[in-house]
């Protein structure tokens, strides 16, 4: 069973990047093979969602292509010795890691292509997939696929530093490589309208406008910076236009839905939304250790698990954040020469300080819950099954476990209800309805907003 499965990692090694490899695969193992169907062991069920969502397939293939007849992949979570992997070498030496940032840097500084926007540095494979993205990112990979039907336009939303750039560049990646043809061009809605003013001054209008007709693939970043002159706008909504009547793809990020951003005219507003909105969220703590480990790797170094469950557990704000700590401790290793582990130890680092969300209480959240929902607190925290009470108790129990990280329990006794079933069908309710349900997306960003504004 041992060899079977070191050549069916073998031939996945060949497919996928080292970094993702060694991330997901290092500590995998073949359990049963009886009946066609497989069993995996794996470290833990995270990295049962993470091998499910990204390299069933391929897992597949490779069984199959060393003659194991699969039926149906089973993963189990087997425990492996914490020995195991404390027995690699921690760290390499300060100096090592210097020499790994500076080419990762070169590296990644030097591959901007040219004329259409993207920078190929930004790819599906090193964009670690967690609960945060996994609805994004299952549009990401449709759009991939065929580009232009179900997810057109294609909206991605959510805060700074939560992913939106790389996931839609690494569409573009994507498209490109499936289609070195293929006519993509990224942009930044700021340039679009720079690019826009100095072609209309320079009595080149007709041909800006020709440049866009001509796309297969149409990436506008930032979207929330729309200007409200109306001219661009006009033009914008012309462009958009003609690309959906042709079936071309359209791509748009924002930080906020368009219905909340003010400048925007309403038409345009509904259009950019008719396929749907998807978003980003921010990475619980296993998305965050898996994407420092995906990053470690990456860049070749070995960092401590403590460290890196460190770092995750103290960086609540975004990914941009976390890689910034990540960063920076790595750096003071090398200056200090000590190992990540050593510097929290010895209290050199203080991530904490820098990077929590601005606390909230659970009783302000459930207060500004309540109010946005013109009710008092106390009919929030009632027994009263009237369908706009219920909703809003429903929506602060949802609130409270994606934002505050509370446990269902603590979670019943502030919104006043029995147990913590009812707690989990409360979450998992407005769960599923904000799949569909826009107005009520709309909703939660707008009490977010006043929870933190
Ligand atoms: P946004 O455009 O939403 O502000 P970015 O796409 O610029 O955010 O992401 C910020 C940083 O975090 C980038 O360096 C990006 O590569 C990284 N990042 C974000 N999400 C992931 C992810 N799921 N996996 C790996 N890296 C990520
Ligand atoms: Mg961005």
């Amino acid at each position: 069973m041992y060899d079977v499965w070191q050549n069916v990692l073998a031939e996945i090694e060949q497919q996928i990047s080292a970094a993702n490899f060694s991330t997901w695969f290092q500590d995998t193992s073949l359990i049963s093979t009886d009946n066609n169907r497989i069993i995996i062991g794996v470290k833990n069920s995270f990295y049962v969602k993470q091998l499910r969502a990204r390299y069933l397939d391929l897992i597949s293939t490779a069984l199959r292509n060393n003659n194991i007849k699969v039926e149906n992949i089973d993963f189990e979570v087997q425990s492996i010795p914490k020995l195991k992997s404390r027995s690699r070498e921690i760290v390499k030496s300060p100096k090592q890691i210097t020499e790994r940032i500076k080419t990762i840097k070169t590296r990644a500084s030097s591959t901007e292509n040219h004329n259409n926007g993207l920078n190929n540095k930004y790819t599906l494979d090193n964009f670690v997939i967690g609960s945060n993205n996994e609805l994004a990112v299952a549009a990401a990979k449709s759009i991939i696929a065929s580009p232009g039907t179900r997810y057109n336009p294609f909206f991605l939303y959510g805060g700074p530093g939560l992913g939106k750039t790389h996931l839609v560049q690494a569409i573009g990646n994507e498209l490109i490589k499936n289609n070195p043809d293929y006519k993509i061009f990224y942009t930044p809605i700021s340039h679009f309208y720079s690019d826009f003013i100095d072609a209309i001054q320079s009595g080149k209008g007709k041909d800006f406008n020709r440049k866009f007709q001509k796309l297969d693939c149409l990436i506008i970043d930032d979207f929330q910076f729309i200007v409200n002159k109306e001219k661009s706008q006009e033009e914008f909504f012309n462009i958009f236009n003609d690309l959906y009547q042709l079936n071309k793809q359209i791509i748009v990020t924002s930080d906020r839905l368009p219905s909340q951003i003010k400048t925007v005219d309403e038409r345009l507003a509904s259009r950019l939304t008719w396929a749907g909105a998807f978003d980003l969220q921010l990475p619980k703590f296993e998305d965050k250790c898996a994407i420092l480990r995906a990053k470690a790797e990456l860049m070749g170094v070995d960092i401590e698990p403590e460290a890196i469950e460190y770092i995750a557990e103290n960086v609540n704000t975004n990914i941009r954040d976390l890689e910034g700590e990540f960063s920076t401790i790595l750096l003071m290793s090398e200056v200090r020469g000590l190992t990540p582990l050593e510097l929290i130890k010895n209290g050199s680092v203080n991530v904490s300080r820098a990077s929590k969300l601005r606390p909230v209480s659970s009783k302000q959240a459930v207060e500004k819950v309540a109010k946005y929902y013109n009710l008092a607190t106390k009919d929030l925290q009632s027994k009263s099954r009237v369908s706009n009470i219920k909703n809003a108790r429903q929506v602060a129990m949802y609130i409270l476990s994606k934002e505050l990280n509370l446990s269902t329990n603590k979670i019943a006794s502030e919104v006043g209800v029995k147990d913590h079933t009812t707690v989990m069908h409360g979450i998992k309710k407005i769960e599923k309805d904000l799949k569909l349900n826009f107005a009520l997306r709309d909703q939660i960003e707008e009490i977010k907003e006043k929870i933190y504004g």
